[in-house]
Parts: C-alpha cells; sequence; structure tokens
C-alpha cells in the first residue's frame, strides 16, 4: 500500500536536509556545464563540501548537443585522461582526436561528480553575490521558476568559502560583480572583456590560462574563463572545458587547504 501523504513528507523532508546542510559550503559552482561537473567531481572527491547550482532541469550545459545538434564531443589527447578516469568510452579518431558519445559523457560525468559527494541543485538560478570586505561571501539564489516567470519574489543565501562561475559563454556571476560591486575585476579592463570568434587551437589554451580568480573568491572555469578575460570560443571540442574545470577545484582545493 502506497500512502500519498508518506511520499510527499519523504520528498519535501529529504530536499529540506540537503538545502539546509548546504547552506553553508566549502565551495560554490555556477553551471552544470562540463567545466562544472569537473570541477564539482573534484572538490568533492578531495573532500570538500560542494554544491553545484544549475538554471535548468538538466545537467550538462551545452555537452548534450555536440555540435550542431551530432551528439558526439570531440576532445584531445590532453583531456582524455580526464574522461577515462570518470569512465566514459572514447575512440579515436585520427592520433590525438578522440570523440565521445555527449549524451553519454554528460550523464557519466553528472552520474560521478554525485557519486563523488557532489550537491547538485537543479532548477536553482544564481541571481546575484554576497560581498564582504572586498571578496565575495556568498551567492544569491532563486527557484528558476521565478525567474522566468518574471514573479517579484524574494531570493535567498548560499555562504561559499570559494565560487566557481562556470555558467558558460554568460559569464553571469562575475558580470553580476561587474554591474553590482564597485571595484574591478582581474581582467585587463577591469570588466568582462568578452569572447571572441571561433579559433579552436588558441581557444583551447586560452580556456586554460584563464581559468583563474577574477575577483577575491571567485574563480571562472569553462567557456566563461574565455568570455571574463577575453579570448576566443572554440566550437564542440570540450578538452578545455574537461581541464578547465579540474584546474579550478585544484586551485579552490589549495587556497582552502592553505586556510584550514
Ligand atoms: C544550452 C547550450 C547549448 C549549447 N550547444 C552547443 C552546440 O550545440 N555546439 C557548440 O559548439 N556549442 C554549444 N554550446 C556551447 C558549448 O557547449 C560551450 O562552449 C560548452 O558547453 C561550455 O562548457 P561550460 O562548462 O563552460 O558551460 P556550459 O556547457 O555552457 O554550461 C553552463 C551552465 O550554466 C548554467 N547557468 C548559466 N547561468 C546560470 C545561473 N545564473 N545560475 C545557474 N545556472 C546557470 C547554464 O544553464 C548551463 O547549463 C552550448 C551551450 C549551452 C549552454
Amino acid at each position: 500500500m502506497l500512502d500519498e501523504t508518506i511520499i510527499t513528507r519523504a520528498i519535501i523532508e529529504r530536499y529540506m536536509d540537503k538545502l539546509q546542510s548546504h547552506l553553508e559550503v566549502d565551495a560554490a559552482i555556477v553551471g552544470g556545464g562540463p567545466a562544472g561537473l569537473v570541477a564539482g567531481y573534484k572538490l568533492a572527491q578531495a573532500g570538500y563540501k560542494t554544491a553545484l547550482f544549475e538554471r535548468k532541469l538538466s545537467i550538462g550545459g551545452g555537452m548534450w548537443g555536440g555540435g550542431m545538434m551530432f551528439n558526439e564531443i570531440v576532445v584531445q589527447q590532453e583531456a582524455k585522461r580526464i574522461l577515462d578516469e570518470m569512465g566514459v568510452a572514447t575512440r579515436q579518431f585520427e592520433p590525438s582526436y578522440h570523440t565521445a558519445d555527449s549524451v553519454l559523457c554528460a550523464s557519466t560525468l553528472c552520474s560521478q561528480a554525485c557519486q563523488a559527494g557532489l550537491t547538485i541543485f537543479n532548477l536553482v538560478s544564481v541571481e546575484d553575490v554576497m560581498v564582504r570586505d572586498h571578496r565575495v561571501v556568498g551567492l544569491v539564489i532563486n527557484w528558476s521558476a521565478v525567474e522566468m516567470a518574471k514573479l517579484h519574489v524574494d531570493p535567498l543565501t548560499i555562504r561559499a568559502r570559494y565560487t566557481i562561475d562556470a555558467t558558460g559563454h554568460a559569464a553571469e556571476v562575475v558580470r553580476t560583480i561587474a554591474r553590482k560591486v564597485d571595484a574591478s575585476l582581474f581582467t585587463k579592463t577591469g570588466e568582462v572583456v568578452g569572447e571572441r570568434s571561433l579559433w579552436a587551437e588558441v581557444a583551447e589554451s586560452h580556456t586554460l590560462d584563464n581559468t583563474r580568480e577574477a575577483f577575491p573568491g571567485v574563480f571562472t572555469a569553462g567557456m566563461c574563463s574565455n568570455a571574463t578575460f577575453g579570448s576566443y570560443r572554440m566550437g564542440p571540442v570540450f578538452g578545455g572545458m574537461l581541464l578547465s574545470g579540474e584546474k579550478a577545484a585544484q586551485m579552490v582545493g589549495e587556497r582552502l587547504k592553505a586556510e584550514k
């Protein structure tokens, strides 16, 4: 016999437990694309309390559609080890070019990150940051449904020792800082420089160079890094996204360790 009230209570209580135990985290990741998922996987694996907030229902960002909805992705040699480690099957297409089924890739990255201990809140949008003493100390969140319906509903907050902006092309967290905080970003203009046109090879190496702190307490990862610091987009080659997520996690992990 199934009691609907018990089902409802189970969902509400379990979700509230999850939310309450993540009101203060070591690391908050905004965006559940490939960069955010790898960052979350690595930080959770290292034992840091990490929450990822994703606006959409599904996790995986722009990975599902491969290139122009052909659901295969390409990764280069340097990044293949991350897919190997996370259990995503790849096939060599030509030396140094490997392909993976984008559906397998998105779902496996999500699964492995959760298994490692990352807590994901989907359908939640980050709409603002909290800044104290010239440092981002937390995020302002709301239901994506509230955002989409443009309802006048006040948000709630999450305290985070570090934030990773993995919001892709939109670079939403750093843009919010640039717009609302009376201080400069660590970019050449002090603002979000903006992304340039498509050049896969340069974009991929710049993604890694640009994976760094953009404002005290906030690191960029993935396409957000090139949008923030001003470099090319790369199209459907995803190695840079994976390596960037790994680098962002490493940098945040080092800071957290040093502060212990
Ligand atoms: C929906 C989508 C489809 C794409 N399709 C293609 C394609 O077909 N071919 C191609 O070459 N490139 C595509 N791209 C771009 C390419 O996939 C990206 O360059 C790559 O996925 C970047 O990875 P990423 O991890 O940096 O960010 P993304 O994969 O872009 O993921 C960023 C995630 O952050 C979430 N997000 C953004 N702002 C917020 C916020 N304020 N709060 C919470 N969550 C937020 C987004 O919903 C998204 O899931 C697409 C991007 C997106 C978002």
